[in-house]
């Protein structure tokens, strides 16, 4: 089965792009595809990054755009927006906006890198305005404000619990490590911003997935696949019991990288030993994200 990939970053002219700290680069449209054709990924959703604090990874909403139009197949996009935009005021009228990107064919916004809290005033505006418009949100969580990029929250969780809670309409995806490290309640203030390993106690991720039907997961980067690689069987279960929403993703940053590729012969490998359906299987790889995408097969 093709995949669909929700997670990608693709800059239009990398070599003018500034490199980060490590040397490495955004990837082109040709270097993206040339590993989504290794992964059999047909289709990925480039995620623009607008806010300051994670502007290195390139990529504006008119570049997503352009992106797509030159690779007619291979890529969809989320529009992205900075909830400080404007006048930095608690009362800015996204739907205008977001419904601009919209009609232009963004199927969501994201990835949210902004490093404000997640139920700040601000934040609370812009995500009213997504639930307006019915996008849903790829969220980049980071460890609180002035540590990292991304919307900040703290263990736990509790203030994107908050939002979900208020904003039942809105669909949230989560994402980075601060997400990934709740699969287990074994998670402190000093493991959260990391990769921890070992066999998973269920911790808040599942909680909250049964309790708000509008939060949603995604598997990329080497946050979701260390997630369910630490602990095959636990994996296997989380799949199962949230088939309908959770996405396959990759947030593959250079072409140097090479986890993507373990990661899938974990997900194949989990179908091959029986440890979860086929049907389960094709729903995370493909037919979630081709219902949010809107494509009809
Ligand atoms: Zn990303």
């Amino acid at each position: 089965m093709k995949k669909i990939d929700i997670h990608c970053h693709v800059s239009l002219f990398p070599e003018y792009d500034l490199p980060r700290l490590n040397g490495t680069k955004t990837m082109s449209a040709e270097e993206q595809i040339s590993v989504h054709d290794k992964l059999n990924v047909e289709l990925g959703v480039i995620l623009p990054i607008v806010s300051p604090e994670g502007i290195w990874k390139n990529g504006t909403n008119s570049v997503a755009k352009v992106l797509c139009d030159q690779n007619p197949g291979r890529f969809s996009w989320f529009c992205n927006i900075d909830p400080r935009m404007g006048t930095n005021s608690t009362t800015t009228d996204f739907t205008r906006v977001l419904m601009f990107y919209k009609e232009l064919g963004a199927k969501g916004v994201g990835e949210l890198t902004a490093n404000i809290y997640a139920d700040d005033p601000k934040m609370d505006n812009m995500f009213y305005h997504c639930a307006q418009c019915d996008m849903p949100v790829l969220v980049h969580i980071s460890e609180g404000q002035g540590r990292g990029y991304g919307i900040a929250d703290d263990l736990g969780l509790p203030r994107i619990e908050k939002m979900l809670r208020k904003y039942p309409d809105l669909r949230i995806i989560g994402h980075s490590a601060c997400f990934w490290s709740e699969i287990s309640s074994d998670n402190t203030d000093e493991t959260r911003g990391g990769y921890p390993e070992g066999k998973v106690k269920e911790g808040r991720i599942a909680q909250l997935m049964r309790e708000y039907g509008n939060l949603y997961c995604d598997l990329s980067a080497g946050s979701g696949s260390r997630a369910m690689m630490r602990d095959p069987e636990y994996a296997a279960k989380f799949l199962t019991e949230f088939s309908d929403r959770i996405y396959y993703g990759t947030d593959v940053c250079a072409v140097t990288q090479t986890f993507q590729y373990r990661f899938d012969e974990f997900l194949t490998g989990l179908v091959t030993d029986k440890m979860i359906t086929e049907e389960t299987y094709e729903k995370i790889v493909r037919k979630n994200a081709a219902k949010l995408l809107e494509i009809n097969e």
